[in-house]
């Protein structure tokens, strides 16, 4: 099945290049990304080519090539400490509605020296 895409979305305008982004890793189905208003450095985003809001309305083909790309950007950036975050529903916190992987880095204090 193809794709769905929303004109007024904006992961999906990501997705076609209307916005700007700093790619990371491209799939048939995923694209991944740099948050825009990072956590913490090389906080990431994966998302599903399919315009969908949450992660239970995502077909299982979208989720299974989401989380491989997940680690290879935890492989890509060396993380040992990182959180993988996903959050449905304005009371969960999300606030764009288009599912999105958070990829957080968690930085060990030594990181913050020098
Ligand atoms: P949520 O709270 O919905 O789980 O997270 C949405 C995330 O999308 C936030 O971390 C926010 O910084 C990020 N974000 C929102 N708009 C943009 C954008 O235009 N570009 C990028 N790269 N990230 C965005
Ligand atoms: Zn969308």
């Amino acid at each position: 099945a193809a794709a769905r895409s929303l004109a007024s979305c904006i992961f999906c305008k990501i997705i076609k290049g209307e916005i700007p982004s700093f790619k990371l890793v491209e799939t048939e189905l995923s694209y991944s990304f740099l948050d825009i208003g990072p956590l913490s450095k090389g906080h990431a985003l994966v998302i599903p080519k399919d315009h969908t809001v949450k992660m239970h309305e995502l077909p299982d083909e979208y989720l299974a090539d989401a989380m491989p790309i997940a680690k290879k950007i935890a492989i890509a950036q060396g993380l040992e400490n990182f959180n993988i975050l996903q959050n449905n529903g304005r009371i969960a916190h999300q606030e764009v509605d288009h599912v999105h992987f958070h990829v957080i880095p968690k930085p060990s204090a030594s990181d913050n020296e020098g």
